[in-house]
């Protein structure tokens, strides 16, 4: 007998933007409860969405029919040290995981700003970090389990099916339900951070030679400002110097604290006093230094609430489209107190990775809660369409299936695993609907 709790209830996501009413709620503890979830949706003619930890801006997660949450299935089924291969439920946080692999000398390869995401979430929307030689993080995923859309339970792998394996990498959860991933982890690492304020043509100048030199790099330019906070991880041999609670308050950056906060809620009362916080906060950020373990290093706390749309560019765009995102901020006299945050991932396989088949450029815009995002944002597409641009599929976007498919080589390969694994189309929802269209007959 199923031992998950099922009940009709409300939802939310992280940003309050996004809710639904979900007629059941189903809270699985194991594949079989999701399978029993799928079944008994089939049975009642409703569709089903797996939820993570909401942390998508769109909306990807919603439904009215079935909405299942894996956030019950957190263990880690196998680990072997000697390979790094470790088998975990899909519904671990990265905050999870990072700590287990940690006790057992391991970490990941690399991860986003955050670590709250569950993996199956986090894979979902092509989540990833910043280091040019790196891969999103669904490129450290070797096999998935699944419960597809006639609640069968299957094994993606190199040798079961490659195929289903590349599209389940990065899915928009439109294939089925994630409920294992084996993923391939490295000898645990300690990472130098320096965060630090440079002239944002000397650093727009010098991206290649930047992302030559670290292991992982990333840019943030405030608009109106002639300073930049980069932020720059090399990996080093010492022991982490975990910083005491204290110190690690009074070093938290710009991005992190009240800083931000108190420059968002100003920046809202008065709009015109934009570009004078926003040089303010430059000038004052100065430069902070960490050495930690290296998933301390990636992931920090985000409390001020944002709206965000990211863009994976071609490489070479990166500097092209950030200088017209700025002249377009400029015109359009768009009221933006949050920097343009600039990271670097590397090409890889996955048929829906914003990053297939090319070196990536991510370009990200943001606004502070419940300021106006619409006209910023368009802006910013169409730069972004320009240079051929893929959305983030978890960050504001207004993409089409029909916008979408020529700038994806892998699309109708995608399309077919899909008619496969979901032929009845029980995964799809206005998201789905919109950015993927119906099941290919
Ligand atoms: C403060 C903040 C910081 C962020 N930082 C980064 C960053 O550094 N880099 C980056 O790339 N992104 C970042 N994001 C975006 C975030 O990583 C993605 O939106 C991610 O998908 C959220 O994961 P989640 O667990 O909250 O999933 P949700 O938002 O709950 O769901 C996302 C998608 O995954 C699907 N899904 C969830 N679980 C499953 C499952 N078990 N099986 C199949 N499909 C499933 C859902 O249906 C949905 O389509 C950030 C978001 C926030 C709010």
């Amino acid at each position: 007998m199923s031992s998950s709790t099922v009940r009709a209830g409300t939802w939310r996501n992280w940003s309050g933007e996004q809710r639904c009413a979900p007629a059941r709620i189903v809270h699985a503890r194991s594949v079989d409860e999701v399978a029993s979830a799928v079944h008994a949706a089939a049975r009642d003619g409703l569709g089903v969405r797996a939820v993570g930890s909401g942390h998508s801006f769109t909306d990807a997660a919603l439904t009215d029919d079935v909405m299942i949450d894996v956030a019950g299935m957190h263990r880690i089924l196998h680990a072997d040290a000697a390979t790094g291969l470790v088998r975990v439920e899909a519904g671990i946080t990265i905050h999870a995981l990072s700590a287990a692999l940690a006790t057992l000398g391991l970490g990941m390869e690399n991860l986003g700003d955050i670590d709250e995401q569950t993996l199956a979430g986090a894979l979902a929307t092509g989540t990833h970090g910043t280091g040019a030689g790196l891969g999103n993080i669904s490129t450290q995923v070797r096999a998935m389990q699944l419960v597809t859309g006639t609640g069968e339970v299957v094994e993606l792998d190199a040798v079961a099916d490659p195929e289903g394996l590349l599209a389940a990498r990065v899915s928009v959860g439109a294939l089925g339900v994630v409920t294992a991933v084996t993923l391939q982890a490295v000898p645990a690492y300690v990472l130098h951070g320096v965060d630090t304020t440079e002239p944002v043509d000397e650093v727009l100048a010098t991206l290649d030679e930047r992302n030559a030199a670290a292991r992982h790099f990333e840019a943030y330019v405030f608009p109106h400002a002639p300073l930049a906070l980069t932020r720059t991880n090399t990996v080093v041999d010492g022991p982490a110097q975990p910083p005491s609670a204290l110190s690690r308050w009074l070093r938290q950056g710009v991005l992190e604290t009240g800083a931000l906060a108190g420059l968002s809620e100003a920046g809202r009362a008065v709009p015109r006093a934009i570009p004078r916080l926003n040089r303010l906060v430059t000038r004052l950020a100065g430069t902070s230094v960490r050495t930690d373990r290296s998933d301390r290093i990636f992931a920090s706390p985000r409390h001020v609430p944002f709206v965000e749309m990211e863009y994976a560019l071609p490489r070479a765009a990166a500097e092209p489209a950030l200088r017209a995102i700025l002249a377009a901020i400029d015109r359009g006299r768009f009221a933006v107190n949050f920097p343009i945050e600039m990271r670097f991932v590397a090409g890889d396989d996955a048929l829906l990775s914003p990053a297939h088949g090319r070196d990536t450029a991510y370009l990200a815009v943001h606004t502070y809660r419940d300021m106006e995002w619409g006209p910023y944002f368009r802006a910013v597409e169409a730069i972004a369409d320009e240079h051929g641009g893929r959305p983030h599929w978890g960050k504001r976007h207004f993409q089409t299936a029909d916008t979408l498919a020529p700038r994806y080589p892998g699309w109708q390969r995608f399309a077919a695993v899909r008619a496969r694994l979901d032929p009845e189309g029980r995964f799809a929802n206005a998201y789905v609907d919109r950015v993927l269209g119906p099941v290919a007959a």
